[in-house]
């Protein structure tokens, strides 16, 4: 009982950080300011294994993202 309440907290004020860190340099925290994402290469080695990301519509940018949520 509790744990998983105290592990949600950790999990969610690393997040916390980790999206302040990405707002400090203007960047989107879902693709790190690059505008797209890669999935694992255990799921296709083809070249759409990369997908534009959806949390900033593909321009990388913090503020485009912070629309989307
Ligand atoms: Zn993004």
């Amino acid at each position: 009982m509790g744990i998983m309440n105290v592990f949600g907290d950790w999990i969610e004020k690393r997040n916390e950080r980790r999206i302040e860190l990405c707002k400090s340099q203007g960047i989107c925290p879902e693709c790190q300011g690059k505008g797209f994402n890669l999935l694992g290469t255990e799921v296709y080695m083809v070249n759409s294994s990369y997908y534009h990301c959806a949390g900033c519509n593909g321009s990388g940018s913090y503020f485009d993202w912070v629309k989307t949520i």
